[in-house]
């Protein structure tokens, strides 16, 4: 039986340890913050701004919301950022995606100045975290080498597979471990295409899964002795021992959260493993605090 890495209590130590760095900075004058930016009423970056604003005040961070209607024009809501980029409060910029279809993503990142850019999509912070030289990096990939790291993993020479090749974990999360010296393997839609995703996953050591695809992850795709790290997050029907949807008071099917591993079956093979709930997503959140209270020591010269 794997250890179930609790992604919670680490978050909570991470938390702990952000709350006495900021106490250090406010008696030197210097108060991180950071800044939501919200064009539109998607219903998921809702959630996850008020998240943001529920974590800034546990570590004592100032919260700046900016949010404008779905009409704004690309222009108004780059003005936008470049206020922020001025403001003196905002040590981070979130800009919270999906934005609406008449704003182009890459234009509102690039406007981003390259220290607040908490999210570290900025070309230039890719581009540092290629060189092995990040300054910032992005919050799930820093939380999945996090999670690894206060397990007492080795990274050198360690054959590293990945699952799932996108911008935001994918990649990042397989340069962080390269610049680490783990050996990487990066897999994606087309691997699986190809029926060479075993091939691959069964020579881990360690299998970051980053696919958003329920059960994609079974036993028999994992080495003996692995530790498992699952990104994944999906919402599935619960079911009854006959396959059939469980429903809730109201008649509808419950669902619940789950990650892209077979959790219960890989749990016995696994060395550790991270459930979902419980493991990336709250250590995630932390991450990006302390990318705000890096950024906050950068602009001040620290
Ligand atoms: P994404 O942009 O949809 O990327 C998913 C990746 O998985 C793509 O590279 C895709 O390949 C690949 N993929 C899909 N099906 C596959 C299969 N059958 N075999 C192998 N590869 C497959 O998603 P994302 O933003 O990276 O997020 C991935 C998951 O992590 C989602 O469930 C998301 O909700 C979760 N997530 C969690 C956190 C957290 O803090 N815990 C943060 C971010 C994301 P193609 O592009 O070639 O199709």
């Amino acid at each position: 039986m794997a250890e179930i890495i609790d992604g919670n209590a680490i978050a909570d130590e991470i938390k702990t340890e952000i709350i006495a760095e900021t106490e250090k900075l406010k008696a030197k004058g210097l108060a991180p913050g950071i800044a939501t930016l919200l064009v539109g009423e998607d219903f998921g970056s809702k959630m996850y701004r008020g998240q943001v604003e529920k974590n800034c005040a546990l570590v004592g961070f100032n919260y700046i919301e900016r949010t404008v209607p779905a009409e704004t024009t690309e222009e108004q809501v780059i003005e936008i950022v470049k206020e922020l980029n001025a403001d003196p409060a905002v040590s981070g910029i979130l800009p919270l995606r999906p934005y609406p279809e008449h704003i182009s993503d890459s234009a509102v990142i690039r406007n981003i100045r390259e220290d607040k850019d908490i999210d570290c999509f900025h070309p230039a912070n890719m581009g540092r975290l290629l060189l092995g030289e990040p300054t910032l990096a992005p919050a799930t990939p820093s939380a999945c080498i996090e999670l690894l790291d206060r397990v007492g993993v080795d990274f050198e020479g360690a054959e590293i597979v990945v699952v799932g090749h996108s911008n935001i974990v994918g990649k990042p999360v397989a340069m962080l471990a390269l610049n680490r010296n783990a050996t990487i393997s990066v897999t994606h839609i087309f691997t699986s295409q190809a029926g060479n995703l075993a091939k691959h996953t069964t020579g881990a050591d360690i299998l970051i899964v980053a696919a958003g695809k329920a059960g994609l992850v079974t036993a028999d795709l994992v080495k003996e002795g692995a530790v498992v790290i699952d990104v994944g997050i999906n919402r599935v029907k619960v079911l009854d021992d006959e396959g059939n949807p469980v429903l809730n008071d109201k008649g509808k099917p419950k669902t619940k959260t789950v990650g892209d591993v077979d959790f219960d079956n890989v749990k016995d093979k696994a060395k550790a493993i991270t459930p979902v709930p419980g493991g990336v997503g709250a250590v995630t959140n932390m991450m990006l605090l302390k990318n705000a209270l890096t950024a906050a020591k950068m602009q001040a010269g620290m």
